[in-house]
């Protein structure tokens, strides 16, 4: 049996970013990741990384995302790791006069809290994105948002979490968790771990592991798509999103129960339609947005993709003459409550989550991680994980 201080489980951006502050802080850590770092959703979603600001009243959402940026800035620009971080700023396309009052009040609110967002005409954001379509009412303009190659950057906290000392463990998968007097004892493919704290943060896959220590943690798996193009030459220069989603979820959020808010197709319905995409790198322009429970399904839904298609063909019109040459899907740590789960878990001193980060937990990720550490480290909860405290939700069974 190998013994360590702190076991984290899960090798996405959440556990890469967890294990790293906690190794700076001088703690003995060892990561299992059950594949390679970043196989899960970490590595294959869009890369979009929403970024406001922290406003004059920072809350946990402005914490996680603002915050964020500051950890991918400090890999990149300090450390010296390249991930294709750019701060390239983000349109999102308004469709009808409707959605346009709806932005122009959220500019409005938003921006008298001190965030940084603008109403912009089509004209206007023609002048930033060439191939915005001229004729829609308009577009939020969030100048300070940014993008990034998820794998790349994921990896690169796994390698910066190795260079501060973590063992980074991948190829087992944990298949028993256990109390072991003052600690605990984990079971992988092939090997036993024991460990004095134990750390979750195992994406879509937290409530299957919550159950081995007799605990519910309200996380539902949600099937998140994308399709790309081949690699053109540069065309899509900020990141592209539609209000048409949160127009409609801020009507009704689609929540019950047993489904998370926040879907695009519920019960096999269409709710809504999600956007967001951009140019990468290496030149494909990628799309994606439908949100469903389907289990644990991976298999991109073509119909799906098409409606996604014709979306962003109506804000950036070039895209209607450009074939899709691949399609992916992923799955989305979405908790019950559509809030993030961060924190000590109930009935035990030595057990912490970092999870239910979402459609939006890349962009996310690292401040998450970074607050849990701060948590695990001093023994006090950062003030803003009050809104993230998993006692609100988890449950013994
Ligand atoms: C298609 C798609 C597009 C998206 N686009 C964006 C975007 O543009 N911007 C954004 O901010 N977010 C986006 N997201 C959401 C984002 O990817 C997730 O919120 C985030 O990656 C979750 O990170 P995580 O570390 O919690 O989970 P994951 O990345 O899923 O990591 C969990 C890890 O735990 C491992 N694991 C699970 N069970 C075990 C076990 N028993 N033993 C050992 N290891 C285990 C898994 O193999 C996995 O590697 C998107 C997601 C998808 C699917």
């Amino acid at each position: 049996m190998t013994s360590t201080e702190i076991l984290v489980i899960g090798g996405g951006i959440a556990g890469t970013t967890t294990a790293w502050r906690l190794a700076e802080q001088g703690h003995e850590v060892t990561l299992l990741e059950r594949g390679e770092l970043a196989s899960e959703a970490s590595g294959v979603n869009a890369g979009s990384i929403t970024n406001l600001g922290w406003g004059r009243m920072p809350d946990l959402q402005s914490y996680l995302t603002a915050g964020s940026v500051e950890i991918f800035k400090r890999l990149t620009l300090d450390l010296g790791f390249d991930f294709e971080y750019r701060a390239s700023g983000a349109l999102s396309a308004i469709h009808t006069d409707e959605q346009y009052a709806w932005a122009r009040d959220r500019a409005l609110r938003l921006s008298g809290q001190g965030y940084s967002v603008e109403l912009l005409t089509a004209r206007d954001a023609r002048a930033l994105e060439p191939h915005a379509n001229p004729e829609l009412p308009g577009f939020l303009y969030y100048p300070i948002s940014a993008q990034a190659n998820p794998a790349q950057a994921t990896r690169a906290f796994g390698e910066a979490a190795r260079r501060s000392g973590a063992k980074v463990v991948s190829g087992h998968e944990v298949t028993g968790l256990s109390r072991d007097g003052r600690g605990f004892r984990v079971t992988t493919t092939g090997h036993e771990f024991g460990a004095r704290i134990l750390i979750l943060a195992a994406g879509a896959w937290c409530r299957p592991l919550g159950r081995m220590l007799g605990l519910d943690i309200p996380i539902v798996p949600v099937r998140g798509q994308m399709w790309a193009t081949a690699p053109l030459a540069p065309s899509v220069f900020l990141k592209i999103a539609a209000v048409e989603s949160a127009f409609d979820w801020e009507r009704d959020s689609g929540r019950d129960n047993r489904t998370p808010p926040e879907l695009t197709i519920k019960d096999g319905k269409r709710l809504t339609r999600h956007l967001y995409g951009r140019q990468t790198r290496d030149g494909e322009i990628i799309f994606g947005g439908d949100r469903q429970v389907v289990g644990d399904d991976k298999t991109p839904d073509p119909g799906g993709i098409e409606v996604n298609r014709a979306h962003a063909a109506d804000v950036l019109p070039f895209l209607r003459r450009v074939p899709i040459t691949r399609t992916w899907a992923g799955l989305m740590p979405f908790s019950l409550d559509g809030k993030p789960i961060i924190g000590r878990l109930p009935g035990d001193e030595q057990a912490y989550i970092v999870s239910g980060l979402a459609s939006s937990g890349f962009g996310r990720g690292p401040m998450a991680g970074h607050l849990l550490a701060e948590f695990v480290h001093t023994g006090h909860r950062p003030h803003v994980l009050a809104d993230a405290d998993p006692a609100r939700c988890v449950t013994s069974i």
